[in-house]
């Protein structure tokens, strides 16, 4: 059996990749069992030489390795040579940060007492398509920082980014087994997960895989982390710098052609000011260029494939049906969606209810900002959100209103390799990044001396 790389702009097959047989998977669970034996007693420096010597190969080749994930997933050059910069900030960051944060703690008791943080083996990623680089670099390198080794089950149509992340480990003198990424189909994921070198799973994709991953590593008495889907309320009140919030609502929705967990999907704005917000964020949304991915000057390129095309089409017809309105965009041609703004969305409708993953903007009307916190917190998602107000102390108070695992006030949500991210909800449980990420696959293991 193959996956078929097909690129979405073009719609050519670009490469074709064999799915590995049981066997040749047991035999890769047996290299990580053996790698993991020696790169848990290596030392910090050890292994941050080799995560900076990584770091420096993901940005000498940042173009060759940009341009590979333009043709297997459709963003525009520019962000993918920004997420594989941002990949090798993160193998810096670890590399400087990962001994401090795992230093024992000691405490206050009339004995000696201690938690020592021990790497416990493979950590089994389960990986989506959207960010191929930034989704791997973000797990892996405080995984491997902590000692443990990592299996990866990469998207099919990113087999292309997986094979080059894992030869970049190699080149950068990683021992063969630290990094592996397998070829591999949904059927063959629980026998990974069951393995005894295997100690957790940590899957960034959608809620059902989500269900259906956790449910496997609960069987198995697995940790798990979960990295869900969002559906990212932006708030705007009426005291908010319109021109900023437009600005950054445009660029939180449209990034990577609205295909991130963590784009604004629905944009509730007080009614005092939402007229004049939608005029604003219309015209943003008509100016931008879309078009090949891979040309200057192009600001969204197609989505990643024709199901998720097919989807959004779906969602946006039936949220019309429903009483929203149209008000720039809605045509779509293949993968190519263009960027859509509908208005006087409310909560039964299905752009509301549901994710929306692609360019297509809703506009929520809100009687005040109290309403416009239920509106936000009325979901089963809670990964992100940003609020807009002028008021920073007040925008401070209402962000502890929200339940999200993330809360941007007066700024575009982004990750960032200092700070915890994810989610609450269907939103999924655990974080990634910061001092509490290189934890979760950790034995905090108590030592107490007498
Ligand atoms: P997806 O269909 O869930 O796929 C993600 C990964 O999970 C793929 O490798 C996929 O493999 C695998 N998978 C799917 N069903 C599975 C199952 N039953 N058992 C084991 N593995 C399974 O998600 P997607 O459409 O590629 O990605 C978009 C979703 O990811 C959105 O919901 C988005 O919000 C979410 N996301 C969340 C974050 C976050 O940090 N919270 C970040 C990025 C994306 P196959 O393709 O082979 O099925």
């Amino acid at each position: 059996m193959i996956f078929k790389s097909i690129n979405p702009f073009s719609q050519e097959v670009i490469a074709e990749h064999e799915i590995l047989t049981n066997a040749q998977i047991n035999q890769k669970l047996h290299i990580s069992e053996t790698a993991f034996q020696k790169w848990k007693t290596t030392s910090f420096q050890e292994r941050a030489d080799k995560m900076q010597k990584l770091a420096h190969i993901l940005r000498v080749n940042k173009v060759k390795l940009g341009m590979l994930i333009t043709n297997e997933m459709g963003k525009i050059l520019s962000e993918s040579i920004a997420e594989v910069e941002k990949s090798a900030e993160n193998c810096d960051f670890y590399s400087e940060h990962a001994e401090q944060m795992l230093k024992e703690e000691i405490y206050d008791t009339p004995f000696k007492s201690m938690s020592v943080y021990d790497p416990l083996g493979a950590v089994f990623a389960i990986m989506p398509w959207n960010y191929p680089f930034w989704q791997v670099l973000r797990y892996a390198a405080p995984a491997i920082m902590a000692g443990n080794v990592t299996l990866l089950k990469h998207a099919p149509n990113v087999i292309g980014c997986a094979k080059a992340i894992e030869n970049a480990f190699l080149e950068a003198g990683f021992p063969e087994g630290v990094f592996q990424q397998i070829v591999m189909d949904i059927p063959q994921v629980e026998s990974v997960i069951a393995a005894d070198i295997v100690c957790g799973v940590t899957l960034t994709g959608s809620e059902m895989a989500g269900s259906s991953v956790a449910s496997l590593a609960g069987k198995h008495i697995k940790k798990s982390v979960m990295e869900l889907g969002g559906s990212d309320a932006f708030i705007v009140l009426n005291d908010a710098n319109l021109e900023n919030a437009v600005t950054i609502a445009t660029q939180s929705r449209m990034l990577n052609a609205g295909q991130a967990c963590i784009c604004a999907k629905r944009f509730i704005v007080t009614e005092k000011v939402a007229d004049e917000f939608a005029a604003l964020f219309a015209q943003k949304i008509q100016s931008i260029q879309q078009g090949n991915p891979l040309q200057q000057g192009i600001q969204m390129g197609p989505l990643a494939r024709l199901d998720i095309a097919n989807k959004l089409a779906d969602q946006l017809e039936k949220s019309l049906h429903q009483g929203a309105k149209l008000i720039v965009g809605g045509e779509r041609e293949d993968c190519n969606f263009q960027p859509t703004l509908i208005d006087f969305v409310d909560s039964n409708n299905i752009a509301f209810q549901e994710e929306t993953f692609g360019p297509l903007a809703t506009i929520i009307r809100a009687k005040d900002e109290n309403d416009a916190i239920a509106i936000a917190n009325n979901h089963r998602y809670g990964l992100a959100a940003s609020l807009w107000t002028e008021d920073r102390e007040k925008g401070l108070q209402l962000a502890r209103k929200i339940e999200a695992g993330n809360v941007f006030v007066n700024s575009l949500v982004r990750s960032d390799s200092r700070i915890p991210f994810g989610g609450i909800k269907k939103s999924g449980y655990g974080r990634e990044l910061g001092a509490i990420g290189i934890k979760e696959f950790m034995n905090m293991k108590s030592v107490i001396i007498q």
